[in-house]
């Protein structure tokens, strides 16, 4: 193929993805030196389009970002009111007292918001402090330097032919430099991914983990609602086949955040985490909240779950890893975007002083030290453990140990377990399916359950039929060959959008990549047990348009 002209753009610092950690990098470095020029660039056709959180928001990093962010009208609306810890059985459940758990646990002084509306917030702030920002932008290509580092990205390539080659209408995009280039793509980053392999930035750290979250937003009937109320569940109906739980979250407008994550190392492939999820619905006391309300939105996204002992190596010539593209997520507390939103100001601090000295391209090793020893290090060293024992040990003995190992961190800053591994990556963990009885998922019924294809139609993802296929099989064989008779294929279960099936043609199966329902969560290319799946970005502006998730 002839070499593709593109203009390119000389940028300060490039920044890909408008989350919290990337608005964060662009408002502090604008805050620290308003000439610097910053750029951000976002898949979704808006900036929060395809951000998916909870969420219970822990304020501590706004506050170190934008103090005076209640004065400016962030919509942090909501402030917790009331925090409700439940293990499920399946007629009924046991409400686990606050005392016993450690303060890090307490949600006062958390809000529910919508991060999705918190980032358009966020967007705006950037905006006037003269930061650039392009929705529905996306960064499909890392560009090299002549000594091996990053320099910048390729963004905003339109209409490939179906095959990926370039066509009459194709749109070439543009190359964008910068001195430095932040990666805060969220979990799983197609380009974090490329730079974390080239760099060898994993090695001599545990693999990092991860779950999928799934989520809806329900309007309910105003005389159950409870504005500030805040609940998490465990047991039922994962038992001893996975780990996971629920979050429900009243925020305002009489509207409830219903949300289920599956630990995605779980060991048999018969399991379904989205039908879990639907089946969680029906427990009494969930079925008694929804009953007469209204599901108006759905979404799903993958969590990291590794912590501290995954975290990777985060800089390299030229680039920084930020947020949940290193992993940040604090697993028993459910919460990553303080930690994201700090490790973008750290990331800004670090550039801003690199670029005062006149550096570029280099490493910003500073970053890496404030994230491992600052504030993000020391709220993940304190429960680094209660992933591992969970793992190991199941939900009862995470609960204990890891709450007595969570309760020690914090009062003496030691653990008796050390820094316990992880083990496996997820994709290793998947058994065989002959080695696990399947399990029966009862139909939805309509009204508190739903099948896939019609929740997805509530994330309202859009892909262009004529663009090429994102998710790319290395081996299109694989499928049927190696994962259909080996693992009864998972991705037709583990997928919380519908997009793999296995369709019988001419008598023989045949696996089918419905990549227009993709919501961009990444499970398949953390779960497929061949790893035979690669999650590329798709065209800017396609996939999910999520409203106020
Ligand atoms: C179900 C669920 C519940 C959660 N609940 C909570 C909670 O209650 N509280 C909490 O604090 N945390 C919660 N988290 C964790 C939180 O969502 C993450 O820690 C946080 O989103 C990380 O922020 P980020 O900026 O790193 O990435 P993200 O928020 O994922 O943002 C990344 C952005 O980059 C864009 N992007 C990605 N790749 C490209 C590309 N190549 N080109 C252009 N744009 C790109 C994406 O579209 C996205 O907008 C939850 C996560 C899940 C999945």
């Amino acid at each position: 193929m002839a070499e593709i002209e593109r203009e390119a753009m000389e940028y300060d610092v490039v920044i890909v993805g408008a989350g919290p950690a990337g608005l964060s990098a662009a408002i502090r470095l604008k805050q620290l030196d308003a000439d610097l020029n910053v750029v951000v660039l976002e898949k979704g056709s808006e900036v929060g389009a395809h951000i998916l959180s909870g969420a219970v928001l822990d304020p501590s990093g706004l506050d170190a970002l934008i103090p005076d962010w209640k004065e400016k009208g962030a919509p942090l609306n909501v402030p917790v009111k009331e925090d409700n810890f439940y293990a499920l059985g399946p007629a009924g459940s046991v409400r686990i007292p606050n005392f016993p758990m450690p303060p890090l646990m307490n949600n006062h002084g958390n809000y529910i918001v919508s991060m999705g509306n918190v980032c358009r917030w966020m967007a705006e702030q950037a905006e006037e402090l003269g930061v650039e920002i392009f929705p529905g932008m996306a960064c499909s290509e890392l560009v090299y330097g002549d000594n091996g580092e990053v320099k910048g990205v390729v963004a905003g390539v339109f209409g490939l032919e179906e095959d990926g080659s370039y066509g009459p209408n194709t749109e070439p995009g543009m190359e964008l430099h910068g001195k430095y280039v932040f990666l805060s793509e969220g979990v799983r980053g197609s380009l974090s991914k490329e730079v974390i392999e080239k760099y060898g930035l994993q090695d001599g750290k545990d693999p990092q983990k991860f779950g999928i979250g799934m989520k809806e937003i329900w309007e309910i009937d105003p005389a159950k609602h409870k504005e500030g109320t805040v609940t998490h569940t465990m047991g039922w109906p994962l038992g001893s086949n996975a780990g996971g739980g629920s979050f429900i979250y009243h925020l305002d407008n009489n509207q409830v955040y219903v949300g289920f994550v599956v630990h995605l190392n779980y060991k048999n492939p018969h399991l379904f985490p989205y039908m879990e999820f639907q089946r969680f619905k029906h427990h009494p006391m969930v079925a008694e909240l929804l009953r007469g309300g209204k599901r108006v939105a759905y979404g799903a996204r993958a969590i990291s779950e590794g912590g501290y002992q995954s975290m990777p190596k985060m800089v390299a010539s030229g680039v920084a890893l930020l947020g949940c593209s290193v992993g940040m997520v604090n697993v028993p507390r459910i919460k990553g975007n303080h930690n994201a939103m700090l490790s973008g100001i750290a990331a800004a601090e670090a550039a801003h002083k690199a670029i005062a000295e006149g550096r570029s391209g280099d490493e910003l090793h500073d970053y890496e030290v404030d994230v491992r020893t600052g504030a993000i290090g020391k709220d993940l060293k304190k429960v680094r453990n209660v992933k591992p024992l969970w793992s190991k040990f199941g939900m009862v003995a995470s609960l204990v140990f890891g709450g007595f190992d969570m309760w020690t961190n914090s009062l003496f800053g030691i653990s008796l377990f050390g820094t316990l591994k992880h083990g496996k990556n997820d994709a290793e963990a998947t058994e065989p399916a002959s080695a696990h009885k399947p399990i029966d998922y009862p139909k939805p019924d309509g009204t508190l359950s739903f099948d896939r294809l019609t929740n997805v139609s509530f994330a309202m993802t859009n892909h262009e039929e004529s663009q090429p296929c994102h998710l790319r099989l290395s081996d299109p064989m694989k499928p049927i060959s190696d994962n259909l008779p080996m693992f009864d294929e998972p991705a037709q279960r583990y997928c919380p959008a519908g997009v793999y099936e296995i369709v019988e043609k001419d008598g023989k199966p045949e696996f089918v990549v419905n990549f227009q329902n993709c919501v961009h969560c990444k499970t398949c290319d953390i779960k497929d047990p061949a790893q035979n799946i690669t999650w590329v970005t798709p065209q800017g502006g396609d996939g999910p348009n999520y409203p106020n998730m």
